[in-house]
């Protein structure tokens, strides 16, 4: 895409999508259970877990204010429009197309907004926020319907529905692939001085990483996968050395694990995902190894399988992918990584997406 062309769509349309989650829904009625615009300029939604939203903004003209939008799966059943106060105009519920709901935040002028600062977080399964302005106090009286902050049923209700989950030992079954074909370079992120994210605890994302990554290292061995880690202990291991015993060894992929932290260290912030650079093969990658981690998190959010620019996935020349196991800061996450059950699971997991990825590709 040229630069003129970026350029011209920013100023003629400046959509973008600032947010996907990954799963998708059957298609049936409304995802949008609540919504609230608070008066410190958060928008915060209820929807049904695990829904698939798609966020916008569009750059106001002359004869309307910006806008910001955002598409829910499942048909609306009744379209309606709600007055607004102070910077907003009005709230406009709708289905654009047959099968969809639309939240549209209509605003009165041009206000300054940021939203390239803009980020939709899915705070649990069924609910996110974003937040849109922000403003002197009294500015801005809060609108919504429905009550926003109900969390997800089936996870707070009923303990049993995680519990039964997580005593499947289907985790357990490692598929076979062809012996002896495949390199695989498994990177634990940080290490030594560097302890990485410092979760709930003071649990640390090094330490984590590397016990993720023996266990991944010993599971792929026994399936006839050569595999080679870019640090054995705690030591302190710079970034481009990583890349270089991937370049040199020509491993079929690359995998670095991570665990998150959110800014803030909020507690209600939990859930797993998978950057790749480019191309197929590592997008291919990240989403077997996704499906899979999620499978063994119940309750925790799925962040997506997206596109990053970090340095070792950047600059390794073959497929590869960084995986975030959950948030060390969050409540959820960070109780189950610190325990040994659930790293073997994670384990196992991640190893599964691996021996997926190259039955496919082999
Ligand atoms: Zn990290």
């Amino acid at each position: 895409m040229s630069k003129f062309f970026f350029r011209n769509l920013f100023r003629c349309l400046s959509i973008f999508l600032l947010f996907i989650s990954n799963i998708s829904p059957a298609r049936s009625s409304s995802a949008l259970a609540a919504w609230a615009l608070n008066s410190n300029g958060v928008l915060e939604l209820r929807t049904k877990s695990n829904s698939k939203l798609k966020a916008y903004f569009q750059k106001g003209g002359d004869k309307y204010g910006d806008r910001f939008w955002i598409d829910f799966p499942g048909e609306l059943k009744n379209p309606r429009t709600i007055k607004g106060n102070g910077l907003i105009k009005e709230i406009r519920l709708g289905k654009p197309i047959k099968g969809k709901t639309r939240l549209v935040v209509e605003f009165s002028e041009n206000n300054k907004l940021k939203p390239l600062n803009w980020r939709l977080v899915g705070v649990d399964q069924n609910r996110w926020k974003i937040k849109l302005f922000s403003l002197s106090r009294n500015s801005f009286k809060t609108i919504g319907e429905g009550i926003v902050n109900k969390t997800y049923k089936k996870y707070k209700r009923n303990k049993k529905t995680i519990n039964s989950q997580e005593r499947n030992y289907d985790f357990l079954k490692l598929p076979d692939i062809k012996r002896d074909k495949f390199y695989v370079v498994i990177d634990p992120g940080h290490g030594g001085l560097d302890p990485g994210a410092i979760g709930i605890g003071g649990i640390r994302e090094s330490e984590v990483v590397l016990d993720v990554s023996k266990r991944v290292k010993k599971l792929l061995s026994e399936k006839g996968v050569q595999v080679k880690l870019t640090r054995n202990n705690e030591v302190n291991l710079d970034l481009r050395p990583r890349v270089a015993i991937a370049n040199r060894s020509n491993a079929d992929i690359f995998v670095s694990i991570h665990a998150n932290a959110s800014r803030g260290k909020k507690r209600d912030i939990n859930g797993l995902e998978t950057f790749y650079y480019s191309g197929w093969r590592g997008r291919l990658l990240a989403k077997k190894i996704q499906k899979n981690i999620l499978k063994v998190s119940p309750g925790s959010p799925d962040r997506g399988v997206r596109q990053g620019r970090y340095f070792v996935i950047k600059n390794t020349r073959m497929p590869a992918v960084l995986v975030e196991i959950g948030f060390l800061t969050g409540r959820l996450d960070a109780r189950r990584i610190e325990k040994s059950i659930h790293r073997k699971r994670l384990s196992y997991a991640i190893a599964k997406g691996i021996l997926e990825y190259l039955s496919k590709i082999g």
